[in-house]
């Protein structure tokens, strides 16, 4: 086909057709549209948007791209959650087995991180044993059996995504309202969904800075959602501060596993619950958020969401005997040392922005689709605004690798907070 007149339509900002829009996807999954041809397409439309219906066109074309999960007729709605990535966000986590013993089915299809954002199948890595890579008739049997499972995606799952994304990512062409929709909705609607939250994240770690932006892009994606067929929702949560009080890979699974039994910070626990009761409401579970809030607590705190976490890690592989000998342990890093307030006050900030680049800097994130991750490091017992200190109180720990690494956050982790004099 000559994709030249289609590239220079979009680059004149013209619409274009579905059927072209259709032919560009399956012509380019097919390795029929060369890099370089798609990646001056993607810029134009980077510069230029896409329309609604082209951005419909391109969401549908790119789910059928591959195969859709179908599972069994059920009474229990299937459902899920994606958060548009940050620092500290391991609500899939807990979440996952919560909205399970919710009577839910979950199938939730994650990703990695890249940059400073994490990726729920990072941290999940860290579970010895853990496999994160199953077959489509698996992924169906686990969600029957357990309720709940988190995976990646599969070869066969919109393959059209995956050779976009990478492009999109080589050629900063990420931040781009149309493409950042249909890339996460074409993922979400091969799930074969009744309800979707997203959590869309607007602040320093968040890739849509300012909360303008964020809720347009909410705005877009819920529309597009319904439109599809999804019951779809959108929350805007704040990304200028790490989520709870760890970041890094396994210091977040640990994080996590103590949501599960009630404890751990207040913020994610809250946001899980959030999360748990929009779900609620959108399948008619519960008649409002309060109610659905209430009945996500009570379900929480019964330990039953814990059970179900040990259950879906097992399905999937993990050894928990491993897994319990781990979580025992402080941290699994060879150093970690803390770092202290320098006066009394009260924090006044705790920078998602830096605090990613230091998780990454440590090796717990990517600086290249190759990279390999520590699963060890990161920062934990994190200071967050609003608490008050003392000179010497700690106002996070480093885990590291090495002591020369720990000392190279521990510097970069100096802009990282501010703790500012009680008047
Ligand atoms: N996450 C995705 O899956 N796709 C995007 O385009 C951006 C974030």
């Amino acid at each position: 086909m000559n994709f030249l007149p289609i590239i220079e339509a979009k680059r004149e900002g013209h619409a274009i057709s579905t059927d072209q829009v259709r032919i560009v996807v399956e012509e380019f999954t097919h390795g029929r549209i060369p890099d370089y041809q798609m990646a001056a397409f993607l810029m134009a439309v980077f510069f230029r948007g896409l329309n609604k219906e082209e951005t419909t066109t391109l969401t549908l074309a790119m789910r059928d791209s591959g195969h859709v999960l179908k599972f069994p007729k059920d009474q229990r709605p299937i459902v899920d959650k994606h958060s548009t990535g940050g620092v500290g966000d391991k609500v899939s986590l807990p979440l996952a087995p919560l909205l399970a013993c919710l009577g839910f089915r979950v199938p939730m299809i994650s990703g990695r991180g890249l940059g400073i954002t994490g990726g729920t199948l990072d941290k999940l890595d860290s579970i010895p044993g853990f496999r994160t890579l199953l077959p489509m008739r698996r992924i169906v049997q686990i969600v029957q059996k357990v309720g709940c499972v988190i995976c990646g995606q599969t070869d066969r799952m919109v393959p059209a995504d995956k050779k976009l994304y990478a492009l999109r990512d080589a050629t900063g062409a990420v931040p781009s309202i149309p493409l950042i929709t249909a890339s996460i909705l074409s993922k979400k609607l091969a799930e074969n969904l009744d309800a979707l939250l997203l959590d869309v994240k607007f602040g320093s770690a968040a890739f849509m800075p300012k909360r303008a932006q964020a809720a347009r892009l909410a705005r877009e994606m819920v529309a597009l959602g319904k439109q599809c067929g999804v019951d779809t929702r959108a929350l805007l949560s704040d990304m200028n501060t790490p989520l709870g009080r760890a970041a890094g890979n396994w210091l977040e699974v640990k994080e996590s596993v103590a949501c599960l039994e009630a404890k751990g910070p207040e913020d994610l626990r809250d946001l899980v619950i959030t999360c748990a009761a929009h779900l609620l409401v959108q399948t008619g579970k519960a008649g409002s958020i309060r109610a659905g809030r209430k009945l996500a607590k009570h379900c929480l705190v019964s330990g039953a969401p814990r059970e179900k976490w040990d259950e879906m890690i097992v399905a999937q592989g993990a050894n928990l005997k491993q897994f319990n000998r781990k979580l025992a342990l402080d941290g699994t890093a060879t150093v970690i040392t803390e770092v202290k307030a320098r006066r009394s006050g009260v924090v006044t900030r705790c920078d998602a922005r830096v605090i990613g680049e230091v998780v990454r800097d440590l090796g717990g994130g990517r600086q290249t689709r190759e990279s390999v991750i520590d699963y060890g490091v990161g920062i934990d017992q994190m200071r967050k605004p609003g608490e008050p200190v003392r000179t010497g109180t700690t106002l996070c720990r480093i885990h590291a690798a090495r002591p020369a690494d720990a000392g190279a956050a521990r510097r970069a982790l100096a802009k990282a907070f501010e703790v500012t004099s009680a008047v």
